[in-house]
Protein backbone atom coordinates (compact mmCIF):
# COMPACT_ATOMS: atom_id res chain seq x y z
CA UNK A 1 0.00 0.00 0.00
CA UNK A 2 3.14 1.95 0.77
CA UNK A 3 3.45 3.85 -3.00
CA UNK A 4 -0.31 3.77 -3.66
CA UNK A 5 -1.88 6.70 -3.96
CA UNK A 6 -5.21 7.75 -1.71
CA UNK A 7 -8.28 8.05 -4.28
CA UNK A 8 -10.67 9.24 -1.29
CA UNK A 9 -7.53 12.24 -1.38
CA UNK A 10 -8.48 13.20 -4.97
CA UNK A 11 -11.17 15.88 -5.71
CA UNK A 12 -13.32 15.26 -8.85
CA UNK A 13 -11.55 17.49 -10.75
CA UNK A 14 -8.34 15.97 -9.75
CA UNK A 15 -10.02 12.09 -10.89
CA UNK A 16 -11.58 13.74 -14.34
CA UNK A 17 -7.76 14.51 -14.91
CA UNK A 18 -6.20 10.96 -13.51
CA UNK A 19 -8.79 9.72 -16.27
CA UNK A 20 -8.29 11.61 -18.95
CA UNK A 21 -4.81 10.55 -19.26
CA UNK A 22 -5.50 7.46 -19.30
CA UNK A 23 -7.99 8.15 -22.30
CA UNK A 24 -10.95 7.01 -20.41
CA UNK A 25 -14.13 9.19 -20.63
CA UNK A 26 -14.36 11.61 -18.12
CA UNK A 27 -17.79 10.63 -16.63
CA UNK A 28 -16.17 7.72 -15.27
CA UNK A 29 -14.48 10.66 -12.22
CA UNK A 30 -18.35 11.09 -11.45
CA UNK A 31 -18.35 6.89 -11.43
CA UNK A 32 -15.68 6.53 -9.05
CA UNK A 33 -16.59 9.61 -6.48
CA UNK A 34 -19.76 7.45 -6.23
CA UNK A 35 -18.70 4.44 -5.24
CA UNK A 36 -16.35 5.88 -2.97
CA UNK A 37 -18.40 9.06 -1.27
CA UNK A 38 -21.33 7.92 -2.25
CA UNK A 39 -21.97 4.54 -1.79
CA UNK A 40 -19.08 3.90 0.70
CA UNK A 41 -17.42 1.29 -1.04
CA UNK A 42 -13.34 0.93 -0.33
CA UNK A 43 -12.58 -2.60 -2.33
CA UNK A 44 -12.11 -1.31 -5.98
CA UNK A 45 -12.77 -5.12 -6.76
CA UNK A 46 -16.80 -3.87 -6.12
CA UNK A 47 -16.52 -1.27 -8.92
CA UNK A 48 -18.69 -3.16 -11.65
CA UNK A 49 -18.95 -0.55 -13.87
CA UNK A 50 -15.17 -0.02 -14.47
CA UNK A 51 -14.01 -2.77 -16.98
CA UNK A 52 -11.39 -5.56 -15.67
CA UNK A 53 -8.59 -3.68 -17.16
CA UNK A 54 -9.19 -0.68 -15.20
CA UNK A 55 -9.94 -2.13 -12.09
CA UNK A 56 -6.79 -3.93 -11.69
CA UNK A 57 -5.03 -0.23 -13.26
CA UNK A 58 -6.72 1.32 -9.93
CA UNK A 59 -5.42 -1.73 -7.94
CA UNK A 60 -2.32 -1.59 -8.85
CA UNK A 61 -1.28 2.43 -8.08
CA UNK A 62 -4.52 3.44 -5.91
CA UNK A 63 -6.38 2.42 -2.74
CA UNK A 64 -8.99 3.98 -0.83
CA UNK A 65 -8.26 5.06 2.74
CA UNK A 66 -10.54 5.46 5.46
CA UNK A 67 -10.17 6.15 9.24
CA UNK A 68 -9.99 3.44 10.98
CA UNK A 69 -12.73 3.06 13.82
CA UNK A 70 -11.25 2.68 17.23
CA UNK A 71 -13.95 2.99 19.80
CA UNK A 72 -17.72 4.35 20.00
CA UNK A 73 -19.22 5.33 23.00
CA UNK A 74 -23.24 5.42 23.39
CA UNK A 75 -24.54 8.28 25.57
CA UNK A 76 -27.57 7.87 27.62
CA UNK A 77 -29.41 10.43 25.52
CA UNK A 78 -28.63 8.62 22.44
CA UNK A 79 -25.62 10.74 20.82
CA UNK A 80 -22.55 8.60 20.07
CA UNK A 81 -18.96 9.36 20.71
CA UNK A 82 -16.43 7.94 18.02
CA UNK A 83 -12.85 7.83 18.16
CA UNK A 84 -10.99 7.46 14.29
CA UNK A 85 -7.39 6.50 14.07
CA UNK A 86 -5.29 8.33 10.78
CA UNK A 87 -3.02 6.80 8.61
CA UNK A 88 -0.27 8.04 10.99
CA UNK A 89 -1.43 7.01 14.38
CA UNK A 90 -2.57 10.09 15.61
CA UNK A 91 -6.61 10.30 17.03
CA UNK A 92 -9.39 12.22 16.28
CA UNK A 93 -12.95 12.63 17.64
CA UNK A 94 -16.43 13.06 16.28
CA UNK A 95 -20.29 13.22 17.49
CA UNK A 96 -23.45 11.67 16.15
CA UNK A 97 -26.31 13.12 17.60
CA UNK A 98 -29.97 12.06 16.47
CA UNK A 99 -32.54 14.67 17.44
CA UNK A 100 -35.65 14.30 16.32
CA UNK A 101 -35.87 14.03 12.32
CA UNK A 102 -32.32 15.35 12.33
CA UNK A 103 -29.20 13.17 12.25
CA UNK A 104 -26.08 15.60 12.46
CA UNK A 105 -22.61 14.70 12.93
CA UNK A 106 -20.37 16.71 14.77
CA UNK A 107 -16.67 16.58 13.06
CA UNK A 108 -13.40 17.70 14.04
CA UNK A 109 -11.06 19.76 11.16
CA UNK A 110 -8.03 19.43 13.49
CA UNK A 111 -6.00 17.16 15.41
CA UNK A 112 -6.19 19.54 18.91
CA UNK A 113 -6.55 22.83 18.64
CA UNK A 114 -4.20 25.52 18.48
CA UNK A 115 -5.96 28.45 20.14
CA UNK A 116 -6.14 27.04 23.32
CA UNK A 117 -9.33 28.50 24.62
CA UNK A 118 -9.38 28.28 28.48
CA UNK A 119 -13.04 26.33 28.80
CA UNK A 120 -12.29 23.44 26.21
CA UNK A 121 -10.34 20.32 26.75
CA UNK A 122 -9.55 20.55 23.17
CA UNK A 123 -7.33 23.45 23.34
CA UNK A 124 -5.27 21.50 26.25
CA UNK A 125 -3.96 19.34 23.74
CA UNK A 126 -2.20 21.82 21.33
CA UNK A 127 -2.46 21.80 18.08
CA UNK A 128 -0.74 18.45 16.26
CA UNK A 129 -2.11 18.46 12.31
CA UNK A 130 -4.85 19.76 10.28
CA UNK A 131 -6.78 17.17 9.02
CA UNK A 132 -7.09 16.42 4.88
CA UNK A 133 -10.01 16.95 3.45
CA UNK A 134 -10.92 13.60 2.72
CA UNK A 135 -10.54 12.99 6.66
CA UNK A 136 -13.29 15.54 7.73
CA UNK A 137 -16.05 14.67 5.12
CA UNK A 138 -14.57 10.92 6.34
CA UNK A 139 -15.53 11.02 9.28
CA UNK A 140 -19.16 11.75 8.20
CA UNK A 141 -19.29 8.52 5.51
CA UNK A 142 -17.91 6.41 8.63
CA UNK A 143 -20.55 7.53 10.90
CA UNK A 144 -23.13 6.75 8.73
CA UNK A 145 -22.10 3.84 7.42
CA UNK A 146 -22.03 2.73 10.94
CA UNK A 147 -25.32 3.90 12.37
CA UNK A 148 -26.48 3.24 8.85
CA UNK A 149 -28.43 6.19 8.14
CA UNK A 150 -28.78 9.05 6.11
CA UNK A 151 -27.24 12.27 7.79
CA UNK A 152 -29.05 14.91 7.44
CA UNK A 153 -26.69 17.87 9.26
CA UNK A 154 -23.39 18.29 9.95
CA UNK A 155 -21.85 21.08 12.18
CA UNK A 156 -17.74 21.81 11.82
CA UNK A 157 -17.50 21.95 15.96
CA UNK A 158 -15.78 19.49 17.01
CA UNK A 159 -11.76 19.70 18.03
CA UNK A 160 -10.19 22.43 15.71
CA UNK A 161 -10.96 25.53 14.17
CA UNK A 162 -12.11 25.26 10.96
CA UNK A 163 -10.77 28.75 9.58
CA UNK A 164 -7.42 27.90 10.58
CA UNK A 165 -8.03 24.53 8.47
CA UNK A 166 -9.85 26.32 5.48
CA UNK A 167 -8.90 24.99 2.44
CA UNK A 168 -9.50 21.77 3.22
CA UNK A 169 -12.93 22.51 5.48
CA UNK A 170 -13.74 23.51 2.12
CA UNK A 171 -12.81 20.23 0.31
CA UNK A 172 -14.75 18.43 2.90
CA UNK A 173 -17.84 20.77 2.21
CA UNK A 174 -17.62 20.11 -1.49
CA UNK A 175 -17.70 16.13 -0.87
CA UNK A 176 -20.12 16.35 1.75
CA UNK A 177 -22.35 18.52 -0.70
CA UNK A 178 -22.00 17.12 -4.37
CA UNK A 179 -24.45 15.03 -6.15
CA UNK A 180 -21.86 12.54 -6.45
CA UNK A 181 -20.90 12.70 -2.95
CA UNK A 182 -23.10 12.23 0.14
CA UNK A 183 -25.61 14.94 -1.16
CA UNK A 184 -26.28 16.90 2.00
CA UNK A 185 -27.51 20.45 1.77
CA UNK A 186 -24.98 23.32 2.22
CA UNK A 187 -28.01 25.11 4.69
CA UNK A 188 -27.22 21.71 6.70
CA UNK A 189 -23.68 22.54 7.33
CA UNK A 190 -22.54 24.86 10.11
CA UNK A 191 -18.80 26.78 10.40
CA UNK A 192 -18.39 27.55 13.89
CA UNK A 193 -15.89 29.66 14.71
CA UNK A 194 -13.75 30.94 17.68
CA UNK A 195 -14.22 34.17 15.48
CA UNK A 196 -11.12 34.47 12.88
CA UNK A 197 -12.14 37.37 11.04
CA UNK A 198 -10.94 36.35 7.81
CA UNK A 199 -12.23 33.31 7.95
CA UNK A 200 -15.80 35.37 8.28
CA UNK A 201 -14.90 37.21 5.23
CA UNK A 202 -14.01 34.20 3.13
CA UNK A 203 -17.30 32.36 4.29
CA UNK A 204 -19.12 35.32 3.40
CA UNK A 205 -18.01 35.34 -0.36
CA UNK A 206 -18.28 31.17 -0.40
CA UNK A 207 -20.49 28.99 -2.59
CA UNK A 208 -22.53 26.70 -1.24
CA UNK A 209 -23.41 28.84 1.22
CA UNK A 210 -22.93 27.03 4.73
CA UNK A 211 -24.40 28.71 7.91
CA UNK A 212 -21.91 30.18 10.61
CA UNK A 213 -21.81 29.98 13.95
CA UNK A 214 -19.56 32.27 16.71
CA UNK A 215 -18.66 30.78 19.61
CA UNK A 216 -18.62 34.82 21.93
CA UNK A 217 -19.01 33.04 25.28
CA UNK A 218 -18.53 37.20 26.43
CA UNK A 219 -19.48 40.55 24.81
CA UNK A 220 -16.80 42.32 27.24
CA UNK A 221 -13.70 42.50 25.81
CA UNK A 222 -11.60 41.77 28.85
CA UNK A 223 -13.36 38.79 30.29
CA UNK A 224 -13.08 37.11 26.75
CA UNK A 225 -9.38 37.35 26.37
CA UNK A 226 -9.12 35.59 29.50
CA UNK A 227 -10.89 32.68 28.24
CA UNK A 228 -10.52 33.03 24.56
CA UNK A 229 -6.91 34.17 23.84
CA UNK A 230 -7.92 34.87 20.15
CA UNK A 231 -10.34 37.45 20.96
CA UNK A 232 -6.72 39.78 21.58
CA UNK A 233 -5.84 39.63 17.70
CA UNK A 234 -9.51 40.11 16.73
CA UNK A 235 -11.87 42.39 18.89
CA UNK A 236 -15.43 42.17 19.77
CA UNK A 237 -16.04 45.56 17.31
CA UNK A 238 -14.19 43.80 14.41
CA UNK A 239 -16.18 40.46 15.03
CA UNK A 240 -19.41 42.68 14.62
CA UNK A 241 -18.43 44.18 11.80
CA UNK A 242 -18.02 40.58 10.27
CA UNK A 243 -21.16 39.44 10.80
CA UNK A 244 -23.03 42.10 10.00
CA UNK A 245 -20.85 41.64 6.40
CA UNK A 246 -21.56 38.00 6.34
CA UNK A 247 -25.83 38.42 6.80
CA UNK A 248 -25.26 41.13 4.00
CA UNK A 249 -24.04 38.44 1.43
CA UNK A 250 -25.64 35.43 2.77
CA UNK A 251 -28.93 36.50 4.37
CA UNK A 252 -28.47 33.87 6.76
CA UNK A 253 -28.48 34.02 10.36
CA UNK A 254 -25.73 33.70 12.05
CA UNK A 255 -25.65 31.57 15.66
CA UNK A 256 -23.90 33.27 18.44
CA UNK A 257 -23.14 30.12 21.03
CA UNK A 258 -22.42 31.73 24.71
CA UNK A 259 -20.85 29.24 27.02
CA UNK A 260 -22.19 30.04 30.54
CA UNK A 261 -19.94 29.36 33.11
CA UNK A 262 -20.58 29.43 36.94
CA UNK A 263 -19.69 33.37 38.18
CA UNK A 264 -17.76 34.37 35.41
CA UNK A 265 -20.44 35.12 32.48
CA UNK A 266 -23.48 35.03 34.21
CA UNK A 267 -23.96 38.71 35.84
CA UNK A 268 -26.82 41.15 34.67
CA UNK A 269 -23.48 43.31 33.16
CA UNK A 270 -22.63 40.02 30.89
CA UNK A 271 -26.43 39.89 29.93
CA UNK A 272 -26.11 43.99 29.03
CA UNK A 273 -22.89 43.75 26.99
CA UNK A 274 -24.38 40.90 24.90
CA UNK A 275 -27.74 42.89 24.37
CA UNK A 276 -25.32 45.81 23.25
CA UNK A 277 -23.42 43.63 21.11
CA UNK A 278 -26.49 41.79 19.41
CA UNK A 279 -28.49 44.81 18.88
CA UNK A 280 -29.03 45.35 14.90
CA UNK A 281 -27.51 42.44 13.69
CA UNK A 282 -29.51 39.64 13.03
CA UNK A 283 -28.47 36.57 15.43
CA UNK A 284 -30.32 33.87 17.25
CA UNK A 285 -28.34 33.37 20.69
CA UNK A 286 -27.76 29.82 21.85
CA UNK A 287 -26.99 29.48 25.76
CA UNK A 288 -24.71 26.36 26.16
CA UNK A 289 -24.09 25.19 29.99
CA UNK A 290 -20.36 25.07 30.59
CA UNK A 291 -19.30 21.16 30.64
CA UNK A 292 -16.82 20.63 33.41
CA UNK A 293 -13.34 19.51 31.85
CA UNK A 294 -10.62 18.16 33.95
CA UNK A 295 -7.68 20.36 35.56
CA UNK A 296 -10.11 23.40 34.18
CA UNK A 297 -10.86 25.62 36.75
CA UNK A 298 -14.37 26.55 35.82
CA UNK A 299 -17.43 25.23 37.13
CA UNK A 300 -20.97 24.35 35.79
CA UNK A 301 -23.54 26.90 36.61
CA UNK A 302 -26.39 26.40 39.02
CA UNK A 303 -30.03 26.31 37.26
CA UNK A 304 -30.76 29.16 38.80
CA UNK A 305 -28.28 31.16 37.02
CA UNK A 306 -29.27 29.13 33.52
CA UNK A 307 -32.60 30.64 34.31
CA UNK A 308 -32.05 33.62 35.50
CA UNK A 309 -29.51 34.43 32.40
CA UNK A 310 -32.00 33.18 29.89
CA UNK A 311 -34.69 35.02 31.67
CA UNK A 312 -33.26 38.26 31.12
CA UNK A 313 -32.14 37.30 27.03
CA UNK A 314 -36.29 36.91 26.45
CA UNK A 315 -36.46 40.32 26.52
CA UNK A 316 -34.13 40.37 23.58
CA UNK A 317 -35.15 40.68 19.86
CA UNK A 318 -33.76 37.94 19.02
CA UNK A 319 -34.53 33.88 19.69
CA UNK A 320 -32.60 32.76 22.14
CA UNK A 321 -32.61 28.85 23.34
CA UNK A 322 -30.64 26.98 26.21
CA UNK A 323 -28.80 24.35 24.12
CA UNK A 324 -28.22 21.33 26.85
CA UNK A 325 -24.86 19.45 25.27
CA UNK A 326 -25.60 16.25 23.93
CA UNK A 327 -23.13 13.20 25.05
CA UNK A 328 -22.00 14.52 28.00
CA UNK A 329 -21.98 11.44 29.95
CA UNK A 330 -19.22 10.31 27.51
CA UNK A 331 -17.26 13.34 27.12
CA UNK A 332 -18.26 14.35 24.03
CA UNK A 333 -20.28 17.31 24.79
CA UNK A 334 -19.52 20.76 23.48
CA UNK A 335 -15.60 22.04 24.33
CA UNK A 336 -14.78 18.37 26.15
CA UNK A 337 -13.52 16.36 22.88
CA UNK A 338 -9.97 15.57 23.22
CA UNK A 339 -8.12 12.77 23.47
CA UNK A 340 -5.98 12.32 26.30
S1 LIG B 1 -13.35 26.09 22.00
FE1 LIG B 1 -12.95 25.64 19.82
S2 LIG B 1 -11.44 27.21 19.25
FE2 LIG B 1 -11.42 27.17 21.47
S3 LIG B 1 -9.76 25.73 22.00
FE3 LIG B 1 -11.69 24.56 21.91
S4 LIG B 1 -11.75 23.73 19.85
FE4 LIG B 1 -10.26 25.42 19.83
Amino acid sequence: MDRKINLKARSLKELELLFKKRKEPSYRAGQLFVWIWKKGIEDISLYTNFSKRLREYLKANFYVGKLSLRACFNSEDGSVKYVFERENGERIESVFIPCKERRTVCVSTQVGCPLGCSFCATGKMGIKDNLSGWEIADQVLQIARHQNVRVSNVVFMGMGEPFLNWENVKRAIFILNSNFGMNIGSRKMTISTAGIIPGIYSLADFSPGVRLAVSLNSAIQEKREKIMPIAKKYSLSELKRAIEFYYERKHRMVTLEYVLINSFNTAKEDFLALKKFSKNIKVKINLIPFNPVKDVPFLAPSKNEIARFYKWCLSLPCSVNIRESRGRDVRGACGQLAIV
